[in-house]
């Protein structure tokens, strides 16, 4: 039920953190793999980690906020496995973790370009070739912050929010065609994006850590078991919904 035999995946933000895991997961359970990441070398080493496990999976150097550059990701794992089922978009930033007075312009269309804009083009590049195929499984990676305000972080809470509205948006315009669209929300997990080091990160984390249920962060490994559910045929109703991995955070 939970296999991913026979599809094809393309995973973004493989490079690094919960994508690497996600990107792990899926090929462990069957999926050939196209790797993505703004750094092609970070890709490369996904790519060559799955295949050391005995996965299929290639690397590709892909930015999010581009629409030629995500045309270009989508036709390649058309061209190199045949046909495309399942995008799982986890490529993301912080941003500036700040006083949101002290938010500038640049920091606030930074964010909502690679969290929220990209899934936009993300979703639509890979939706247009699952509607010809005939169907297929989208999986946006936002956050229990999408749910619960953070001190500091206004860009990144309006990107994940409207990433929660756009998965639902999508879900409905896509149900006829055969593609459930769904979303992940982590909650504060172990990456390089949880290292910085700034006074206001610091602030922001005390406060994040102090209230999980399970008084504990994640590992990136716990999120991708609900991305293979999620891709899987144990999921076939499944569609317009947000999936909480978030050690009880947004039920406190
Ligand atoms: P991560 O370890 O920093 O991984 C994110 C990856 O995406 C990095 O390799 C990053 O490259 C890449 N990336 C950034 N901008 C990109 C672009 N324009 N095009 C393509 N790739 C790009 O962070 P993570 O924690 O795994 O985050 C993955 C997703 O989970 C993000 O959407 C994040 O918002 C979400 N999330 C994370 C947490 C958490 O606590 N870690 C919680 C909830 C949600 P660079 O390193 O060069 O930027």
């Amino acid at each position: 039920m939970f296999l991913l035999k026979d599809k094809t995946a393309v995973v973004t933000g493989a490079g690094s953190g919960i994508g690497r895991a996600i990107a792990v997961a899926i090929a462990e359970a069957g999926a050939a793999v196209v790797a993505a990441d703004i750094d092609g070398a970070r890709a490369e080493d996904t790519a060559a980690d799955i295949r050391l496990r005995g996965g299929t999976a290639v690397a590709a150097a892909a930015d999010v906020r581009s629409r030629e550059s995500v045309e270009r990701l989508m036709a390649r794992a058309e061209e190199g496995f045949g046909r495309l089922d399942i995008g799982v978009f986890a490529a993301g930033i912080a941003g500036r973790v700040h006083p949101f007075t002290e938010m500038t312009d640049e920091d606030w269309s930074e964010v909502l370009h690679t969290n929220l804009t990209s899934l936009f083009l993300c979703g639509r590049a890979a939706a247009s070739r699952m509607m010809v195929s005939g169907g297929g499984s989208i999986i946006n990676i936002t956050s229990q912050l999408s749910e619960v305000a953070q001190l500091h972080c206004v860009p990144y809470l309006a990107a994940k929010g409207g990433a929660n509205m756009l998965t639902k948006g999508m879900a409905l315009d896509l149900a006829p065609h055969g593609i459930r669209v769904n979303a992940i929300a982590p909650g504060f997990t172990r990456t390089n994006m949880t290292k910085l080091d700034t006074p206001d990160w610091r602030e922001t984390r005390r406060a994040v850590l102090q209230r999980i249920p399970m008084a504990r962060p994640a590992e990136a490994d716990e999120i991708a078991g609900a991305a293979v559910y999620l891709a899987s045929g144990a999921a076939t109703y499944v569609t317009g919904t947000t999936l909480y991995v978030d050690g009880g955070y947004t039920a406190a």
